[in-house]
């Protein structure tokens, strides 16, 4: 009995390893609405929070909300042996610098780093914003609760790092509030340089901008969709980079979309009730966010936000005009649904930062043969690998295969031109590292 029992448990380790972790549904369960509720009021009672408000006053204007965010940060620390290095990071932008910006003013990030036990100098980051706007991006002494935009954002981030305090992971996680926003995702620009300047390895930004409102203009109301905004290629590619490309594919294949398929997948895994919508395009229509700074020091990022958004909650002084109350105030916030987003980010930061680093290269091959080949580098930590294919039109990582620990493997009748594909490594508790779509040809 008792050999049979010893090779039963090695072929189920082996081959059957987990798909699920259970720490994950643990994760989603503690992530709490009323603590989102309770930070997203304390930032609306700020008054304002313009970039360029008050930094004096201790209960009004952005300097008592930084203040605030950042002693919240401390406490969190506090909690947990001192698990992050909580800072300012900031920038002197001059006035004039764009018409939204009046005066000088210091633009200034709290960023909170759990540090990784494996990879310390490896990073996922999750942010929200600190700053607000009314109708006018210049008035920054109106009221401008920015309860939706972007308190909900930055209360998430707040709860996310509450709860994923409680674990250790081997990738760091840093935990950001970023200013400066609505004047010109100035924060963003300069964290980014930041991360450059320190040599920071950055898989890539969740940036969560409004993620409370579930009553669309549209006309839509669900507390189960959401949008995961992906550019399809970095702005940083070379020409040689964007020739290959014609010919080799990988139109739709760039980091940041594949970290927005790894969000779905990781949704559609442990919440499937969620609906996550792939949208493919950096941003709204014409509008931005703190993600795309970081897309364009290339590094991945993507935006995670509500579906369905009502303009008259948005960058608007607080009015009733026409019987439409106007205005981004607390009454709008559906806390319940901030916390599923809330639970959609903390649930990806932890598998990523569990998860193994990805292959750095991924090869190729298979041209005018029966069979595709793919060959990649060892990634240490990693006790396998899954080849992902998926037909050529459709968004998500539909197939796969797990190969075990090898670094190369043929997938036979599966012909190369008819499917795209990409390598990922996994971890000891079934954790992925993002897709690598092909970057080498195999010859
Ligand atoms: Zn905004």
């Amino acid at each position: 009995m008792k050999p049979i029992c010893t090779l039963l448990l090695l072929l189920f380790t082996t081959l059957g390893f987990a798909q699920t972790d259970p720490r994950i549904y643990d994760i989603i369960h503690s992530v709490s609405a009323e603590r989102i509720e309770k930070d997203v009021t304390t930032l609306a009672n700020f008054g304002t929070r313009h970039t360029l408000s008050d930094t004096v006053s201790q209960t009004r204007g952005i300097g008592a909300a930084r203040r605030w965010i950042k002693s919240e940060f401390e406490q969190i620390s506090s909690n947990c042996n001192d698990c992050l290095e909580v800072f300012y990071q900031k920038d002197l932008v001059k006035k004039g610098d764009n018409a939204r910006i009046v005066h000088d003013v210091w633009v200034v990030n709290v960023v909170a780093i759990q540090r990784g036990t494996k990879y310390p100098n490896r990073f996922i980051i999750m942010s929200g914003d600190i700053d607000s706007r009314v109708s006018d991006p210049a008035d920054f002494t109106s009221d401008s609760p920015g309860a939706n935009d972007n308190a909900s954002g930055m209360a998430g981030t707040l709860e996310a790092a509450r709860v994923l305090s409680k674990y250790q992971f081997e990738s760091s996680i840093i935990y950001v509030g970023l200013s400066g926003e609505e004047q010109g995702l100035y924060g963003g620009k300069g964290l980014a340089a930041h991360a450059k300047e320190k040599g920071w390895d950055i898989v890539g930004i969740l940036n969560n901008d409004m993620i409370g409102n579930i009553t669309g203009v549209d006309g839509v109301v669900s507390n189960r969709d959401f949008r995961i905004f992906s550019e399809p290629v970095p702005p940083t590619e070379t020409e040689q980079q964007r020739n290959a490309r014609r010919f080799y594919g990988g139109e739709v294949d760039g980091i940041s979309r594949q970290l927005a398929r790894y969000v779905h997948h990781t949704t559609k895994t442990y919440m499937p009730e969620m609906n996550p919508m792939m949208i493919y395009r950096l941003d709204r229509f014409g509008r931005g966010g703190h993600h795309r700074p970081f897309n364009d020091a290339g590094f991945a990022g993507i935006r995670i936000m509500e579906a369905h958004e009502n303009y008259t909650q948005q960058h608007q002084d607080i009015r009733v005009e026409d019987g439409i109350a106007y205005g981004d105030v607390l009454e709008h916030v559906n806390f319940g649904y901030a916390k599923k987003l809330t639970a959609v980010n903390a649930i990806n930061l932890a598998s990523i930062a569990w998860g193994p680093p990805a292959p750095e290269t991924v090869e190729i091959g298979g041209i005018v043969e029966p069979n595709a080949k793919l060959k990649w580098s060892k990634v240490d930590g990693a006790v396998g690998y899954k080849i992902y294919w998926r037909d050529t039109t459709s968004p998500t990582w539909d197939n796969y295969r797990y190969v075990g620990d090898v670094t190369e493997h043929t997938l036979e009748g599966i012909v190369i031109d008819n499917f795209f594909f990409g390598v990922a490594a996994i971890g000891q508790d079934g954790h992925e590292s993002p897709v690598v779509f092909p970057n080498k040809i195999l010859r």
